[in-house]
């Protein structure tokens, strides 16, 4: 059995925070490859070391950077310090200071929070070190070249019984250091799991995994003990901030469950993320996710569903714009597009403009203001009713759902309400679907 764990930033940013992770290492032989990111915050306000590195690239040239060099070297002395290691990472720095001021790249600069906090973490466990700079990567555009990567990884790391590979990095076919989007040592947990065709991926954070909707909007909500890839990309309005989007699909090519975990409460089960489950979800609804700012756009025209091309040519409008959209609930004589309302703020007279010349409606009408919440579950589909409690729950609180559309998997109900009913709601269905618990 092998387990590939990832140690987010405020897992380890500080060395009381390492020594959590090794013991957590080291309570299970099979957690052998090891991926930690940059140290995270410290306490609320703290700055992530990733952050100072950024700014200290962006101030090379312009000023003397001894200072942020230093003080960058002090937040990884005082985890080194802690140990009680005797690693010197003097040299480390001096090439750092070398090549922040030759302006090696952003991406260079950022990548070696990841670096360092690999060798500090291969020092500490005694475990191998491996630079994802030699393991990860990019084409020479900078795109993510994943059949590579496989091949390179799984050749390095055959035999080795335990490694330490860096998150968030790799190189490009000149060296040149790349990075992937912020978040992304996730990413690299993924592929190396992918690798070494790992029996579970194991994302070590600071929260015990997925909640059932917003803490800030429901009062302790329940956790989510497992949860489908599928429901996750339903519920990515939520998910996106635990788990980086980009991290899921080399696990969805190998089977590979994740399970997310919390460093300060390793007695906690935390979300298990799987492919398929006969697990039943311990209410009928998985989770609930929403975002707010949205709008519509509806079209109405006399004898429109006899139109054919109608909705291409209305769509088309939206794509030459560059807007992206999220739904289209449609009637007989009625078609609306569900967009962002910040995409199409700056676009608005030009889609309108198009869509008069596109499709010549009776009626253009617009609003702004719009809230869509997902209602996920993959217990929903056995269960008849779970439509029906939505709405009397949203009824009961005097809410007007503005949208319904139920996704044809019969995994989510999505439901646009007021921006101003959007809190209220969510507590509505949390309390109809978890509180009276059926
Ligand atoms: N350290 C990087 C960031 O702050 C990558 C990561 O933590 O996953 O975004």
């Amino acid at each position: 059995m092998k387990k590939v764990v990832k140690f987010g930033g405020s897992s380890l940013a500080s060395a009381e925070q390492f020594r959590k992770v090794g013991a957590i290492i080291h309570a299970e032989k099979e957690r052998r490859y090891v991926v930690p990111s940059a140290p995270g915050k410290r306490f609320s306000g703290d700055v992530k070391v990733t952050d100072m590195l950024y700014d200290c690239y962006h101030a090379a040239g312009r000023q003397d950077i001894s200072q942020k060099i230093a003080a960058i070297a002090a937040r990884y002395q005082e985890i080194i310090d802690g140990l009680g290691l005797e690693l010197d990472l003097t040299g480390e720095f001096e090439t750092i200071r070398e090549r922040f001021e030759e302006q090696a790249g952003s991406d260079y600069a950022a990548s070696r929070g990841e670096y360092l906090n690999g060798l500090v973490m291969s020092a500490y466990l005694e475990f191998p070190f491996v630079d994802a700079a030699e393991v990860v990567c990019f084409d020479e555009d900078g795109v993510f070249d994943p059949e590579k990567t496989n091949d390179v990884m799984k050749a390095r790391l055959e035999g080795m019984q335990t490694a330490v590979i860096p998150g968030f990095y790799g190189a490009m076919p000149d060296g040149s250091i790349k990075t992937f989007s912020r978040g992304g040592s996730d990413i690299t947990g993924s592929i190396v799991a992918r690798a070494v065709h790992a029996d579970l991926y194991e994302n070590w954070t600071d929260v015990s995994g997925f909640l059932l909707c917003d803490p800030k909007i429901v009062n302790d909500p329940a956790t989510i003990e497992t949860i489908t890839y599928r429901e996750l990309r339903e519920l990515s309005y939520m998910g996106a901030t635990v788990l980086h989007a980009d991290a899921i699909f080399p696990l969805r090519k190998e089977g590979i469950p994740v399970n997310i975990r919390n460093t300060n409460r390793p007695q906690d089960p935390g979300t298990l993320i799987v492919e398929n489950t006969c697990r039943q979800p311990n209410y009928t609804i998985t989770g609930i996710a929403g975002k707010k700012g949205f709008c519509a756009v509806t079209i109405e025209k006399d004898q429109m569903n006899s139109e054919i091309g109608f909705g291409r040519k209305v769509l088309q409008v939206f794509e030459e714009n560059g807007i992206s959209f999220e739904h289209v609930p449609s009637g007989i004589d009625t078609f609306s597009v569900i967009i962002h309302q910040s995409e199409f703020m700056e676009k608005e007279q030009s889609v309108i403009s198009g869509l008069h010349r596109a499709v010549n409606p009776d009626m253009l009408d617009l609003e702004s203001d719009l809230a869509l919440i997902a209602v996920v579950g993959r217990g929903m589909r056995a269960m008849r009713g779970t439509a029906g409690r939505i709405f009397s729950a949203l009824a009961h609180a005097n809410i007007n759902v503005k949208m319904i559309d139920q996704g044809s998997s019969e995994l989510n109900i999505i439901i646009g309400v007021r921006d101003d009913d959007f809190e209220r709601a969510i507590r509505a269905i949390y309390d109809i679907f978890v509180l009276t618990h059926v």
